[in-house]
């Protein structure tokens, strides 16, 4: 997905023209991002990510989907780290390492982020809620109806279509969230990407606008 790159120094109006689409735009919402200083030595540098003005309830939403892995991967993180303490606690006791200075507050502080919309593509955001809730809601009543069925079958010799629902309801929470999440990534939203030194990069801008703003 093509990237745009706006200098921190340029105030040049962003153009008026649709991210999305490359038509007029009529709406431009705007945002401050923090500027941060970027970590030294942090090879292609610009790994800060930041969510449009803190508030990006798809994220939350995929977040709270993903969370059996995210889970597993907390899971892996304190088996490392009790692995890593155990080691910390047999070794000997090295000289403390000096306490890093703080960073000088970054000039400016913030910049302006404006991502432009036409009528159409103004909710765009909302299509992911949509699908999101929608999804949730085939989830549960995929899993009512297998519980329904296996309860009925329970005893039986008849348990296919129970086992084929309890299969197709697991198989089905583990690859929606998946989908969605990958549908988000691939042809989400236009988020900011990164905040480097001097720019900030904004994901997922279409092709149209490039082609419309001639940029
Ligand atoms: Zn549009």
């Amino acid at each position: 997905m093509p990237e745009l790159t706006l200098s921190r120094n340029d105030h040049r109006q962003t153009s008026m023209v649709c991210m999305y689409c490359g038509a007029t735009a009529t709406t431009k919402q705007e945002w401050r991002v923090v500027n941060h200083k970027p970590v030294k030595g942090g090879g292609g540098g610009g790994t800060d990510l930041v969510a449009p003005s803190g508030d990006d309830p798809i994220s939350a939403g995929i977040g709270l989907l993903m969370l059996p892995f995210v889970l597993w991967e907390l899971l892996k993180g304190i088996v490392s780290a009790v692995g890593a303490l155990v080691g910390f606690v047999t070794k000997p006791r090295g000289t403390p390492a000096p306490t890093p200075k703080p960073a000088r507050p970054v000039d400016p502080p913030t910049t302006l982020v404006a991502v432009t919309t036409c009528d159409r593509h103004r909710r765009f955001r909302d299509r992911f809620v949509w699908t999101g809730f929608a999804m949730g809601l085939v989830l549960v009543a995929l899993w009512v109806w297998a519980i329904v069925v296996t309860r009925r079958v329970m005893g039986t010799e008849n348990t296919d279509l129970a086992v084929t629902l309890v299969m197709t309801a697991i198989l089905a929470t583990i690859l929606l969230p998946i989908a969605l999440s990958l549908w988000y990534t691939l042809a989400g939203p236009v988020i900011v990407d990164r905040v480097t030194e001097n720019e900030v990069v904004l994901d997922r801008v279409r092709q149209a606008y490039f082609d419309a703003t001639g940029a």
